[in-house]
């Protein structure tokens, strides 16, 4: 095989980089996946095609190459960070761009000096990247090591071509740039390639967390939903069953009907979500509340005893008693029933305690609503 030179490689980068911006696009626009994001990474890969080839005399390297290569590592940084939901603003790499397209402006016609900007403003750039995804990406520690590998790589191969460029490095550790230097090419197409194929994981993965969110959350109150609430209670059944107590309340809001009747349904709506905020605030961190159906919800109290979760929900029927709804320039009570069980080692993946904590709160109706009844069954909890 001839062996591959610089020039082809670059070709071969630049085709590369051509077809990574018609797939981001198609990704942004036409699958509305991470659409701004995308539309960074796109133009990144677009710009980083052009200014990859055809090579482009020396003359026009200060002017139009070294431009485009650093316009290009900011537009990847701020498509990283807005796929990593990151939530700085972009006004550093807005400001390291334009530092160096005005210090490589001004290093002209000194190409040595230009291309030294050019590497410690990619190389900044590329490390600012990998910091937003070591902190966004939510992989493993093997699985993030992996997707920044590549991006170290490209911070030191530029931090090393920038030394050299200035002369700190002995003439055996010379490094020419790429377009007189095939293995240097090469390892930045394998470094091209890596880039995308972790953006591509990452991208994944993001769209798995969208589908796991949506498919464990409630559309209305954003609370968990029954189905999630059902694979809690069933990982806190096995430990209960190795001895930890865990409680489960239940709440039913009293004459539900009268408010949809009174205030319509979109009343209804809003008093279903006034009380999903009134209490989720008033939460620990470490419980679930979720809504099983219609104006039913249920609170997963770990490391709870009996004692404890009765004390929780009477704090909850008071402060939902103390907060009405308002709605349409009209005060409306709200108050709930509420029923209180503890999850036992004999239930089955925790719906028995769902089901005795339902027939505590329909027992709190029965004796007149807006109270807080324990399962009878628990007084050896009490
Ligand atoms: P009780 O005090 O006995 O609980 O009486 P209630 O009126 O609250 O209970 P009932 O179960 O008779 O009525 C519940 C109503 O909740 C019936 C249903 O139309 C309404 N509902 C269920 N889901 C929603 C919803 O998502 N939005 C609205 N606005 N209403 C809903
Ligand atoms: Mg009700
Ligand atoms: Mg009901």
């Amino acid at each position: 095989m001839p062996p591959l030179d610089a020039d082809t490689l670059l070709m071969v980068i630049a085709v590369f980089d051509a077809v990574a911006c018609v797939v981001w696009l198609l990704l942004g626009e036409a699958l509305r996946i991470a659409p701004r994001a995308a539309r960074l990474i796109a133009a990144h890969h677009g710009l980083l095609a052009l200014s990859w080839w055809p090579a482009l005399p020396a003359s026009l390297e200060i002017p139009v190459s070294l431009p485009l290569s650093v316009v290009a590592s900011g537009l990847l940084t701020a498509g990283i960070r807005g796929l990593m939901r990151v939530r700085y603003t972009l006004n550093d790499i807005v400001a390291i761009v334009v530092v160096a397209l005005v210090a490589a402006a001004l290093s002209y016609p000194h190409l040595a000096a230009a291309r030294v900007v050019d590497n410690v403003a990619g190389a900044v750039l590329v490390l600012m990247a990998a910091r937003d995804i070591a902190i966004g990406a939510g992989f493993g520690l093997v699985l993030t090591s992996a997707v920044l590998l590549p991006y170290a790589v490209l911070g030191g191969v530029c931090l090393w071509r920038a030394a050299d460029l200035l002369g700190w490095l002995p003439p055996a550790m010379s490094l020419a740039g790429m377009t007189d230097n095939a293995p240097l090419a090469l390892l930045r197409l394998v470094v091209n390639l890596t880039i995308a194929t972790g953006l591509v994981a990452l991208v994944l993965q993001r769209l798995i967390a969208r589908v796991r969110h949506l498919t464990r959350r409630d559309a209305l109150t954003g609370l968990l939903n029954r189905r999630a609430l059902e694979e809690l209670l069933a990982r806190l059944q096995a430990q209960v069953d190795r001895g930890r107590r865990h409680a489960l309340l239940v709440l039913d809001v009293d004459h539900f009907k009268r408010i949809n009747d009174e205030l319509g349904h979109a009343g209804g709506d809003a008093a279903l979500q006034h009380l999903a905020t009134v209490i989720g605030d008033t939460l620990r961190d470490t419980d679930a509340f979720g809504r099983l159906g219609g104006e039913e919800f249920a609170v997963l109290l770990p490391d709870t005893d009996l004692a404890g979760a009765m004390l929780v929900a009477e704090r909850l029927r008071r402060l939902l008693q103390e907060r009405p709804l308002d709605w349409d320039d009209k005060t409306w009570p709200l108050s709930a029933s509420f029923g209180v069980a503890m999850m036992r080692r004999e239930d089955l993946q925790g719906r028995g305690a769902l089901a005795r904590a339902d027939a505590a709160m329909y027992a709190a109706k029965a004796r007149g609503r807006n109270r807080v009844l324990r399962c009878p069954d628990d007084a050896e909890f009490a």
